[in-house]
């Protein structure tokens, strides 16, 4: 078990036993629909603490498709997506606040402190960034990609979340941000902390690969999206990369295509993964893709239906983000003119 993992673990523990105390600040570019990944990686953890009780901020960053390519395309379509999304899954707008980025300035300045608490040479090895980068549809890194880290830090602390549900990839920003945090505390908080270090939640699926056997990722084109219909996801499935072994084993180490396709039928069923392979035995990679079909499929149809229903009302969806932006924006007001005490940048 990771370092991260068992941390996760403790902290389950701790919320459990008093939800009342945590804050939790999670959210997704608004760059295409949500997918398997996003779904067993940090939804599902969403839907379960606001279910137990932990407030929740959840951010649609705007700005941030910005930082891989040239333009935002179809940002209000996609920012619609993300909430029905939200909302097929169980995330309740009375409960947990839903915002864009864009709609909250006082969020964004502190972008400027903070950056200025951060070296040239952290950004630059942070691994995400880089994996981000390569991945890139820019010919250059701008230097919104470059200080992505730094915004996501102003995104988490701006209404002092301590607990971000994430998936793997996201712990080298949430180190910089606790980074962050730290610093503004030692510099200019007078013995009072302003800020919170914020703890990386992950699931038990903080890796979900897609169906090239990389992350599963909106923009590579190898997503399963949780909006997609029985047949598209069958389609998909087919050709999800396996290997050449016949007999299907769990191993995420040595079979990383075959075990992730085996995970996602298990959370479906809610059986593990070793289950699941016994089961399939030495009938091959087809017969472990038919299972995992009809898995998603039955599991995701109760979703798929409340989403098309939610779907008929785009006034609604709108009215969700209007609200959920005056709440962010109230809570930002309150931080900055805290940072600008602290700062003594009050006039
Ligand atoms: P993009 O390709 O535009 O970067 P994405 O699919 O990587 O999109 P993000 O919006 O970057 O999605 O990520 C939102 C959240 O979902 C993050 O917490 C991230 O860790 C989590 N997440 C994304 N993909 C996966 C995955 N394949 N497995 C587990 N968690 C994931
Ligand atoms: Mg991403």
């Amino acid at each position: 078990m990771s370092a991260a993992q068992a941390r996760s673990a403790e902290l389950e523990k701790l919320i459990q036993a008093d939800p009342g105390r945590f804050r939790v600040l999670t959210g997704d570019r608004p760059t295409g629909r949500l997918h398997l990944g996003h779904y067993f990686g940090t939804l599902h953890n969403r839907v379960r603490l606001q279910g137990l009780g932990v407030e929740m901020y959840v951010i649609i960053p705007d700005y941030q498709v910005l930082t891989d390519r040239d333009v935002a395309d179809n940002l209000t379509g996609h920012v619609e997506d993300l909430v029905l999304d939200y909302l097929a899954t169980g995330v309740d707008p009375a409960r947990s606040t839903i915002f864009t980025h864009s709609s909250v300035p006082a969020l964004n300045q502190l972008l400027l402190p903070f950056l200025s608490l951060v070296s040239v040479a952290e950004l630059s090895r942070n691994p995400t960034v880089k994996d981000e980068i390569a991945h890139s549809r820019q010919s250059f890194v701008s230097g919104l990609m470059f200080t992505y880290p730094a915004h996501q830090a102003a995104d988490i602390l701006f209404c002092k979340a301590d607990l971000v549900p994430v998936g793997q990839d996201q712990l080298p920003h949430l180190e910089l941000t606790r980074t962050i945090a730290r610093r503004f505390n030692d510099r200019y908080g007078n013995g009072t902390p302003v800020f919170p270090q914020p703890d990386a939640l992950l699931s038990s699926a903080p890796l979900i690969l897609g169906t090239d056997g990389t992350k599963m990722s909106k923009s590579r084109g190898n997503a399963i999206a949780l909006s997609a219909d029985a047949d598209e996801t069958a389609r998909l499935l087919k050709g999800a990369k396996t290997d050449s072994e016949r007999h299907i084993t769990y191993d995420p180490a040595g079979r990383p295509e075959v075990s992730s396709l085996l995970l996602l039928a298990a959370l479906c069923l809610d059986r593990t993964p070793q289950q699941v392979a016994a089961d399939i035995g030495s009938a091959g990679a087809a017969a472990l893709k038919k299972t995992v079909t009809e898995a998603v499929n039955e599991y995701l149809a109760p979703i798929r239906a409340r989403r098309a229903e939610y779907a008929q009302d785009r006034a609604y969806l709108r009215q969700i983000l209007r609200d959920g932006n005056e709440r962010a924006r109230a809570v930002a007001d309150t931080t900055l003119a805290e940072v600008r005490a602290a700062m003594n940048s009050h006039y």
